[in-house]
């Protein structure tokens, strides 16, 4: 496939027509908006590829004549990494999250990000929050014109496109006069001093599902920005204050069990804290440590499918951290109780020790 084609555009299109095609392609295969989507991913590489090369004058006068083997004959490159292309990506989206509909004219977004700060048991249960945040809003006074006075551009007559070029070669392109609004501003508005846009101030209440986690987003249809076509959508990106109780990992929860040694070498019955309160757990007689004790849906819930991950108790053996006396002397005895063990474990390292030693001796 030739890159016009795959940008779905002709072979002169104009650079705004490149532009917008490129927009509209790499947001809709955009790995984030596909993950785990292979083929998605494999479309956003090429439709970076071609755009690479059909924005560039210098690439694109190579590429109509001599082809990619042109391109790369001369030393260009056409394969970018994924690095390369999200800076492109973000070049052209101003750092944003270009997600959907950009209008030509407006200096934002439609879509807007906001961060969300969550503690671990507000993302845990989920949680109705009321968020205030400030967007950006066409101006009620001159309708996002930018202009208490407004006159007709002579150039393009009002169509807000100009015919360029001569001979039979005659191309539309937005108009340089108005760039493309058909319309030049006599007078600014003074509300928005010509800008055409405002920030206004707006409060939700949201209903954050049970468990999202740091780096998710929630999409909240028309809270976004205001464009001419109506208000874009907001996304809510999470971060998640980690807990002092669990640790997390994807859906399950991890929980550290302090176990006396004593209670590792005898067993015993242990209460530990799960999501739901209390839970008690067995430890049978002689339990190594670091042991994994698994609760089954006792971890978070999925936040799409509500399907919950497990809890995983892990066994920490502690150690006393003085003796009295008296300990010390039990202790002693029992040490003494074992010398036939003891000795056995003793004599295995030393004969590794005479291996070890004949390998150097001479
Ligand atoms: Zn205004
Ligand atoms: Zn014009």
């Amino acid at each position: 496939m030739d890159y016009y084609e795959i940008l779905g555009i002709s072979k002169n299109a104009t650079k705004i027509e490149i532009k917008k095609a490129y927009r509209q392609l790499a947001m809709r295969y955009h790995p984030d908006k596909n993950p785990g989507d292979k083929e998605a991913e494999e479309k956003f590489k090429l439709i970076n590829e071609a755009y690479q090369v059909l924005s560039d004058d210098e690439k694109r006068a190579i590429y109509d004549r001599y082809g990619k083997e042109g391109l790369q004959g001369r030393g260009y490159q056409t394969n970018t990494s994924f690095e390369d292309i999200f800076d492109m990506f973000n070049d052209i989206f101003g750092g944003g999250f270009g997600f959907e509909t950009y209008e030509e004219d407006l200096p934002y977004d439609i879509d807007k990000a906001i961060k969300v700060n969550l503690s671990f048991e507000e993302a845990a249960y989920g949680i109705s929050k009321e968020i205030e945040y400030e967007y950006f809003a066409l101006c009620p006074e001159c309708k996002g014109t930018g202009a208490k006075v407004k006159e007709t551009c002579p150039l393009c007559h009002g169509k807000g496109q100009v015919l360029m070029g001569n001979g039979f070669m005659r191309i539309a392109q937005t108009c340089p006069n108005c760039k493309g609004k058909g319309y030049i501003i006599k007078e600014k508005c003074p509300k928005c001093k010509g800008r055409g846009y405002i920030l206004k101030k707006e409060k939700t209440k949201i209903d954050i599902p049970a468990g999202v986690d740091s780096g998710m987003r929630m999409r909240i249809a028309k809270k976004g920005n205001e464009g001419k076509r109506g208000r874009g959508d907001l996304y809510l990106i999470f971060n998640v204050a980690p807990s002092k109780i669990f640790k997390r990992k994807g859906n399950n929860l991890i929980v550290d069990v302090p176990v006396f040694f004593t209670s590792a070498i005898l067993g015993d019955k242990i209460k530990i804290p799960t999501l739901e309160g209390e839970k008690e757990i067995e430890i049978k007689p002689f339990i190594k440590d670091k042991t994994q004790i698994v609760l089954k849906n006792q971890g978070l819930a999925d936040p799409n499918s509500g399907y919950k991950g497990d809890l995983y108790a892990i066994i920490n053996i502690v150690y006393p951290k003085k003796l009295t006396d008296e300990q010390k002397e039990l202790l002693e005895k029992l040490h003494e109780s074992f010398t036939g063990e003891i000795k056995e474990h003793k004599s295995i390292l030393e004969e590794a020790i005479d291996k070890v030693k004949s390998w150097f001796k001479h």
